[in-house]
C-alpha cells in the first residue's frame, strides 16, 4: 500500500467519519489527487461530492466547484463547515454577497484557509472574479452536474458552455473534474468535448438498480381506478405518483383522498409553505402518498419509498430513470409502474411545437426512445441500461427477472424482432 492510500483512508475517517470508500470513490480520488483530468459518472446518491471534496481538503490551494443550484451549494458549504473548526474552509461566491462578505471570502482564499469555493457559472464569468482567481493557487476545478453542458442532457444551461474558456483564463493546466449522473453516451461525449478533456480518466459506475421492479401498463380511461387499486394493495407503504400537469396532480390527490388513501399534492404552483409542509408530511410518514409533478424529488432522500407510479409517461428515459430512482433507496422493494398511452406522447410532442427546431428534434428523439421502452416486450432493465451504454445480461444479470416482460413474457416472435433492433 502506498503512503497516499493510507493518507486517503485517514482523511476519509478524519473529515467525513466514514471507514470505507463507496464504489469507485477511491480510484476517482487517486486520479484527482494525482492532478489528472477526471470524469465521474455515478448514479444519484453514489457519493460524487466526496470525490472532489476529499481531494480538495488534502491538496494545496483552493478547489473551485461549479454547481448550477445555489441551494445545493449552500447545503454542501454548511456540511463542510460542520466537519471543520475553520468556518472559512468552504465559501460560496455569488452576486448576493455584500462588499464585506466578498472581502472575507477573498482573504480566506489568499490565506489558504479556503479549500473549496463554490460558484455558479454566471459568477465565474465576471471579469473581477476571474482576475482575482488568477492570482491565487487553484488545486482543480470541479464541474458538478456536468450534463448541464449538453443539449442532450435533461437540464441544459448555456452558461455551462463557456466554462472551458474561463477555466483556461484562470491558469494553464488546471485539472478539470466533471461529474454527472447522466449516463447516456451522447451527453458524456458532449461533456468531454466541451470541457476539452477527452484525455480524462473516466470512471463509470453501474446504473443497474437490481431491487427495482419495472412495469408498464396500458393507460385507459380507468387509470385512476387502476392507481387506487395498486395503492390499496400496497397500503401503508410510501409512494410517489408523478403527473405531468399541476391540475392533474390536484385532481388525482383528491380522488385518492376521497377513496380513503392518505395523499397530498406537490407542485410548483403551491406556495412554499404548503410545499414544505406536504414534503415533511411524506418524510415523517403522516401520509403514504405524494402526488406530484417533477418539481418533487430534487434532494428528496426518503430511503423507503416503495413505489413510484407514472400517471403520465415522462419525456425521456433519463427522466424516467431519475424519477423511478427515488424508489427503494434502502435496497428494499421498489415498484416502478408507468401508465402508457400513445395519446400522451402526442400531447408531449405538441407541447414542444413552439420550441426552436433543434430543441424539438432532440425532444422528439428522446420521446421516441421512451415509446420504444414502453412498447418493448423484452427486458426493460436491459433496455434502460443499454440506453445508458451499459451491457446487461437479461438472463443472469442482477435483477434480471424484476420486470413485467420477463415475469409474463409476450409472444415469442414479437420479442425476437425487438432483440435485433436493440
Ligand atoms: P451524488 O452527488 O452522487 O448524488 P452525494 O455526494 O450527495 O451523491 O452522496 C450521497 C450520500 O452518500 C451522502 O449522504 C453521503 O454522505 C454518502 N456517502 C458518500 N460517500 C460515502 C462513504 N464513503 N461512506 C458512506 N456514505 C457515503
Ligand atoms: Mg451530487
Amino acid at each position: 500500500m502506498s503512503s497516499v492510500e493510507i493518507d486517503l483512508h485517514k482523511a476519509l475517517k478524519h473529515y467525513f467519519g466514514f471507514n470505507t470508500f463507496k464504489g469507485l470513490q477511491e480510484e476517482v480520488i487517486k486520479s484527482i489527487v494525482g492532478g489528472n483530468n477526471t470524469f465521474v459518472i455515478m448514479p444519484t446518491g453514489g457519493g460524487k461530492s466526496l470525490c472532489y471534496q476529499l481531494p480538495a481538503l488534502v491538496k494545496d490551494g483552493t478547489a473551485i466547484v461549479v454547481s448550477p443550484l445555489i441551494a445545493l451549494m449552500k447545503n454542501q458549504v454548511d456540511a463542510l463547515r460542520g466537519i471543520s473548526s475553520e468556518e472559512g474552509i468552504a465559501h460560496v461566491l455569488n452576486s448576493s454577497l455584500n462588499k464585506t462578505e466578498i472581502k472575507k471570502v477573498k482573504s480566506d482564499i489568499k490565506e489558504g484557509v479556503t479549500k473549496l469555493l463554490y460558484v455558479a457559472p454566471e459568477s465565474l464569468t465576471k471579469d473581477e472574479n476571474i482576475e482575482f482567481l488568477r492570482s491565487v493557487e487553484i488545486s482543480f476545478v470541479a464541474v458538478d452536474e456536468a450534463h448541464c453542458i449538453s443539449e442532450w442532457g435533461h437540464d441544459f444551461r448555456p452558461e455551462y458552455r463557456n466554462l472551458r474558456n474561463i477555466i483556461k483564463r484562470l491558469g494553464e493546466d488546471i485539472p478539470i473534474i466533471g461529474l454527472t449522473a447522466t449516463a447516456t453516451p451522447k451527453v458524456q461525449e458532449d461533456i468531454l468535448k466541451n470541457l476539452g478533456m477527452t484525455d480524462a480518466n473516466t470512471f463509470k459506475a453501474s446504473f443497474n438498480r437490481p431491487n427495482l421492479f419495472y412495469e408498464v401498463r396500458p393507460k385507459t380511461k380507468n387509470v385512476d381506478a387502476d392507481i387506487i387499486r395498486f395503492v390499496k394493495q400496497n397500503a401503508g407503504k410510501s409512494g410517489v405518483i408523478y403527473c405531468l400537469s399541476r391540475k392533474r396532480v390536484e385532481e388525482l390527490a383528491q380522488v385518492l383522498q376521497v377513496n380513503g388513501i392518505s395523499a397530498v399534492p406537490y407542485h410548483a404552483g403551491l406556495d412554499a409553505k404548503t410545499r414544505a409542509k406536504h414534503q415533511d408530511m411524506f418524510l415523517m410518514e403522516e401520509v403514504d402518498v405524494v402526488v406530484a409533478t417533477i418539481a418533487f424529488g430534487m434532494g428528496i432522500d426518503k430511503p423507503d419509498v416503495r413505489f413510484v407510479i407514472h400517471h403520465d409517461i415522462p419525456k425521456s428515459i433519463e427522466s424516467y430513470y431519475q424519477e423511478t430512482g427515488r424508489a427503494g433507496r434502502d435496497g428494499g422493494e421498489g415498484h416502478c409502474l408507468a401508465f402508457y398511452s400513445y395519446k400522451d406522447i402526442e400531447k408531449l410532442e405538441k407541447f414542444m411545437s413552439g420550441k426552436p427546431v433543434a430543441e424539438q428534434e432532440i425532444g422528439h428523439a428522446l420521446l421516441q426512445e421512451m415509446v420504444a421502452y414502453a412498447e418493448t416486450s423484452m427486458s426493460r432493465r436491459k433496455f434502460i441500461l443499454h440506453y445508458f451504454g451499459e451491457e446487461f445480461d437479461a438472463v443472469n444479470g442482477e435483477g434480471a427477472d424484476m420486470d413485467d416482460n420477463i415475469r409474463n413474457p409476450k409472444k415469442k416472435t414479437e420479442a425476437k424482432d425487438e432483440v435485433v433492433t436493440l
